[in-house]
């Protein structure tokens, strides 16, 4: 077994290199792949694994998108590590992110495993040589390399980093304006005196107006449809009850991981006990922040349940105050073609702009759209099933993350990660040198579901996707988006001899 190794890159060559085997090669190195390589370290001291990004820097999501008031929309005590406390307030801005990630990086040793400019195109799976081969061109020098590993784990996010999800309205090659995606946010971009419209009424948009509204003439979000927001404080009150005792900060941290742990869990229960009554609390909760006479009906009461669509978090309501000062506001209609000079709305009203941001979402990728074969067969993954949400059908010696929808993601990343150990260890032990999740006798005939059901959750980028993605089945083993109350207790007791998966 080599240790794989990043070699000069040869400039212009077309040939491919053989980069080396590892034990387990991670795609991607955002909050995902940073803490499978932190329990691979941890658990698998003497395996060899490299983390393989196409972006230049760590960190995903958060190196992405920097555009101005970026901040999660999760607390960071569950949206942090189980590991590794969370020292900050709440809820927090992008750069602090990446700077906890960077903590971990150096505090972990991480550093020296990620690779950045690769970007994997193929990953092939043979039975003979029990490993996959992956395929990676390096982003900066267009060089060509090729893995082999004995695992792969997919920790690519769910949307495509490159190319951000934007609708063809009428009339945009007349507009004389600007228009700019969140996703690649101009680092010079002058607001001063702009007049901006934000499309969109997601977290994005609920971030961004107010980090800009005090530099921009005027900022109007436009949107379709509403989204529902709730205003909690950035620092949570029982932060502020806990700071005077001088706890050990791994206590904070877990005080205030259980403190949120159940309130979102109240949340996402009552969203389906009694979404009536979460629709009005939701509502009632951000009516009194709100500018006098403002029209909560028409552009602040959502038509779906809550929690079909993530609800956004407006912390502090500072969104609202830049509405009550009149910085900013709301307009709630189609578009119907933009002019030379803003958009022109099916109500005939025309919004002047100077600046469009598209706060319009993502493209979904599918496992990082990377192409994946298995012993010569192109895998077409709508035709393939999940394994718990960690693993597919008939795709040997692969797990992938997909965090949760009502939860913080990372809260999903541990549990996968403590899976995937106890599965490369069920196999250590069994001496296999394969599994793969199969079908039983009994689940020939399983109806296969969408990957995601829209009376469960319908947000535009999923729904969008659906023919792409994989299939859930009508029973456990082969389901997914489970809520994390219920995970916790399934994922640590999941049995991996249930005759689900098959090891050779
Ligand atoms: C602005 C914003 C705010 C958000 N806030 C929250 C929040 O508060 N709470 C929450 O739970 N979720 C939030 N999310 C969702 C967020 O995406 C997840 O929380 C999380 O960051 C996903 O982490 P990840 O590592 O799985 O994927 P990503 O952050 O998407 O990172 C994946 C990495 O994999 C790399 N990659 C992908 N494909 C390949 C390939 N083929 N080859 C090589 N590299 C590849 C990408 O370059 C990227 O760096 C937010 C999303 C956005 C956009």
């Amino acid at each position: 077994m080599t240790t794989a190794s990043a070699t000069a890159p040869a400039q212009g060559t077309e040939e491919i290199q053989d980069a080396g085997h590892v034990d387990v090669l991670v795609v991607g190195a955002g909050v995902s792949g940073i803490g499978a390589a932190y329990h691979l370290r941890d658990q698998f001291p003497d395996r060899t694994f490299v983390i393989l990004d196409a972006q230049d820097n760590r960190g995903g999501t958060w190196w992405t998108h920097q555009y101005p008031g970026v901040r999660s929309d999760s607390d960071l005590f569950t949206y942090g590590y189980r590991f590794k406390p969370w020292r900050g307030p709440s809820i927090a801005a992008g750069g602090a992110i990446l700077e906890y990630l960077d903590e971990v990086i150096d505090e972990y040793d991480l550093d020296k495993y990620i690779r950045y400019h690769h970007r994997v195109t193929a990953a092939s799976w043979s039975t003979e040589d029990r490993q996959w081969t992956v395929e990676v061109t390096r982003a900066d020098t267009g060089q060509r390399l090729r893995y082999t590993t004995s695992f792969l784990w997919m920790c690519q996010g769910y949307y495509n980093h490159d190319k951000p999800y934007r609708p063809e309205w009428e009339g945009i090659d007349r507009f004389q304006g600007l228009i700019v995606h969140p996703q690649r946010w101009p680092e010079d971009l002058d607001l001063a005196g702009k007049r901006v419209v934000v499309i969109g009424s997601g977290a994005t948009a609920a971030t961004l107006i107010p980090a800009i509204a005090s530099r921009a003439e005027h900022v109007t979000m436009l949107q379709r449809s509403p989204t529902y927001y709730f205003a909690p404080p950035t620092t949570h009150e029982l932060a502020v009850m806990l700071a005077p005792l001088d706890l050990p900060d791994e206590w904070t941290h877990e005080i205030m991981r259980r403190q949120y742990i159940t309130q979102y869990h109240w949340l996402a229960r009552t969203s389906f006990e009694a979404p009536d009554e979460l629709h009005a609390f939701l509502i009632e909760s951000i009516r009194p922040l709100l500018p006098e006479g403002f029209d909560v009906d028409k552009h602040l009461t959502p038509r779906y349940r809550p929690w079909q669509q993530r609800i956004a978090i407006v912390p502090d309501g500072d969104l609202f105050a830049s509405l009550r000062e009149g910085k900013a506001s709301i307009v709630t209609d189609t578009i119907e073609t933009f002019t030379e000079h803003g958009i022109r709305v099916s109500s005939g009203e025309e919004i002047p702009a100077d600046i469009v941001v598209t706060a319009t979402g993502f493209n979904l990728s599918v496992l990082g759209d990377v192409a994946f074969a298995v012993d010569g067969e192109p895998v077409d993954f709508t035709k393939h099933v999940t394994w718990r949400g960690v693993m597919i059908n008939g795709v040997p010696n692969m797990a992938y993350v997909f965090g949760y929808f009502r939860h913080s993601w990372t809260l999903r990343v541990d549990l996968v990660s403590d899976l995937v150990i106890r599965l490369l260890a069920n196999m250590q032990d069994k001496g296999a040198t394969m599994v793969v999740p199969t079908l039983r006798p009994e689940d020939a005939d399983m109806k296969l579901r969408p990957f995601s059901d829209p009376e469960n959750f319908n947000s535009g980028y999923v729904m969008r996707s659906q023919h792409i993605l994989f299939k859930q089945g009508d029973r456990e083993p082969w389901t997914h988006m489970l809520e994390h109350e219920q995970e916790r207790e399934i994922l640590p007791k999941a049995d991996l001899d249930d005759g689900t998966l098959a090891y050779r």
